[in-house]
This record gives C-alpha cells, structure tokens and sequence, in this order.
C-alpha cells in the first residue's frame, strides 16, 4: 500500500545537517471560494516564501479559468454559447474536460460535469432548492455524453440547449496537482497543499508520514481514523460541507445526476491515490452508486483506496486499506 511507506530517514538527516536555516513554511488563503493551504520544508526562507506565492498565484489563475461564478471566465463562455457553436477553450482547459468526461465513464456517470444544468438551481447558503417540476424539466441537459470535445480544434459543443457544465468536483484537486507541479520544479521535497477537501502530499514529514484525520460527517472537532500518508493525494467529500436541512431532509452539494437531487448513499468519501485530480473526481462516487458499487470500482484500480462513511456511522474500507481480519 503507497500509503503505508515505511520510515523515512531522508527528512531527518536533511533536519540534521542544515539544523540552524531550514525550517517548514505554511500560509493559508481563501481562494477559490474555499480554504488554501501550503506547508513546505525549505532551507532558504526567502525562497520557502516565494514558493507558496508562486502556488497561490497558480490558484488565482485557475480560479479565474474555470470558475463559473466569474462571467469571463471560460466555463461561462462554453456555458452561455456551446450549446449554439463549439466554443474554443484552452488546451489547459480542454484535457480537463477530456478528464472529467474520462471520470464519468469510470464512474458509471456519477461524476458529471453537466450535473450543473440542473445544479444551478440550488443555492445552499441561501437555502434554496429547484421544485420536482424545475428537476424534471432540467434534467435532460445532464447526461456527459452530450458534451462533445473536438480535439482538433481544441473546441467544446453541447448536444442540446439547456445545457451546462461545472468543474467544481474536479477544479480543486487539478490546482492542488498544479501546486505540487510548481514546488517540485523548484526543486522542493517535503510539501502538502490543500484546497477545501483535496490535499497531495510529497515527501515525508520529519523522517514521518503525515498523518492527516478524516473528520466525524456531524462533529468536526472528533476524528474517526487517521491515516498515514508520503507521496499521495487524498480528497474527502461529505455531505456537511455546503448543505442545509429541512423537513428531515439534506440537501446538499453532491447531486445525483440520475436524479437530480443530493446525492445520499454515504455521508463521507475519502479517495487516495496519486493525484489529487483523479482523487478528487472519483470522491463524489459514493454518494451516487453506494459504498458497495464504489468500493468494487476502487478495489479494482491498483493505486487507490478508500474510506467511507456510512449512513449508519460505519466506516468502510477498500482492500489495501482494510485492517486485518
Ligand atoms: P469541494 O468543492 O470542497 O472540493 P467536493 O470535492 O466534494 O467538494 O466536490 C463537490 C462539488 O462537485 C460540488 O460543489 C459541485 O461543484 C460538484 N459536483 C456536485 N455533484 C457532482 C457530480 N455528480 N459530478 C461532478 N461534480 C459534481
Ligand atoms: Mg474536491
């Protein structure tokens, strides 16, 4: 298990020799609508710091990319027009989407991008939700196979009208990989970025793996399992996160494209793997297919495994991960 690498003495000794000038960097910003996190391990504190501004200036640049509550962003011009003409987008851009369609192949459909032609009648904080006729009559526009991407011209079409696409189940964990990209090319070994619920790891930590704490779905100041983790992205999506309750029911963020509604079969999903893009896409699986469905998806990819959350409290676990019998 990639996880569950053995002690490091790597860390230690570069603790060891450079004891008086090296030390861990760490910043947090609200960018991307949510919580960015860098901690790295440097020697030179002038460069550690111009190493998280560098990820931070990533994450601005991405957010105004892809995001859709930006009108010149790219996904709002492919939202407003693609369903009329191909709208060219950049090629950055573009193998996204390549790989969220990708995702929603794996995942029987239950990650899509398009789930936002019915998504964006919800608006949680103000505790808004579409009536049964509003789903119905949005439905349609939800379904991948009606996005079609021209590789040769870089171009993104809609099949019908009525359709949209949100890459907010995938965004953040491409710019935490993004992240990465830019402080392994500076040469960095030790480092974990964040954004929201997807965080990559690389290196150790102090000759240690780093342990990072998948939180209770109803209590976020108790943990139900920590997890050791060197050189692997992890992404965890629950239904707490932006969600409100009424008449019994939650209504949150993850939506059920086969049905329009939030997407309850588990209260939490976490995903490790090796990239926090690929993590962060297969995240929201849970909630759509069931634990069952998506363990049986992740067993059978080697580099992944995963952690959930039932409906019931218990924590279920894929093969490499499960405590022996
Ligand atoms: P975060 O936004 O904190 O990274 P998640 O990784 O759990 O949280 O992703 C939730 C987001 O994914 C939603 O806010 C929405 O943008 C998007 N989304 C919701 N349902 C789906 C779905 N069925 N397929 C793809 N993306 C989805
Ligand atoms: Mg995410």
């Amino acid at each position: 298990m990639r996880t569950l690498v053995s002690f490091s003495i790597a860390a230690a000794l570069l603790c060891f020799t450079s004891l008086c000038r090296a030390e861990w960097h760490q910043r947090e910003e609200a960018i991307m609508g949510t919580r960015i996190a860098v901690d790295l391990w440097h020697d030179d504190p002038a460069k550690g710091e111009a190493a998280i501004d560098a990820v931070m200036a990533e994450m601005r640049r991405i957010d105004e990319l892809m995001s859709h509550y930006k009108p010149t962003s790219q996904i709002s011009k492919i939202n407003a027009h693609a369903a009329d003409e191909p709208v060219v987008v950049d090629v950055e851009l573009f193998n996204l989407l390549k790989t969220a369609l990708h995702f929603s192949e794996i995942t029987d459909g239950a990650f899509d991008i398009t789930y936002a032609s019915v998504g964006y009648l919800y608006d949680f904080p103000r505790h808004v939700k579409p009536t049964e006729a509003q789903i119905k009559s949005a439905l349609p526009g939800v379904n991948w196979r009606h996005v079609h991407l021209d590789e040769a011209t870089h171009s993104v079409r809609f099949e019908r009208p009525g359709m949209r696409i949100d890459v907010g189940g995938i965004g953040k964990g491409y710019a935490v990989d993004r992240g990465i990209g830019i402080l392994q090319a500076l040469g960095i070994k030790h480092a974990e970025v964040t954004a929201g619920g997807d965080t990559r790891i690389i290196g150790d930590h102090m000759g240690k793996p780093w342990i990072v704490g998948i939180r209770h779905p109803d209590d976020k100041t108790k943990i139900i399992t920590r997890i050791p983790l060197v050189d692997t992205a992890m992404s965890t999506s629950g239904d707490y996160e932006r969600f409100f309750d009424e008449g019994g029911v939650r209504y949150h963020h993850i939506i059920d494209p086969h049905t329009g509604h939030s997407a309850s079969k588990v209260r939490s999903a976490t995903i490790l793997g090796p990239t926090a893009t690929e993590t962060d896409g297969l995240s929201k699986t849970a909630f759509v297919l069931g634990p069952e469905r998506a363990l049986e998806i992740i067993n059978r990819m080697p580099d992944f495994d995963a952690v959930f959350v039932a409906n019931d409290g218990k924590v279920l676990y894929s093969n490499g991960l499960a405590p022996p019998k």
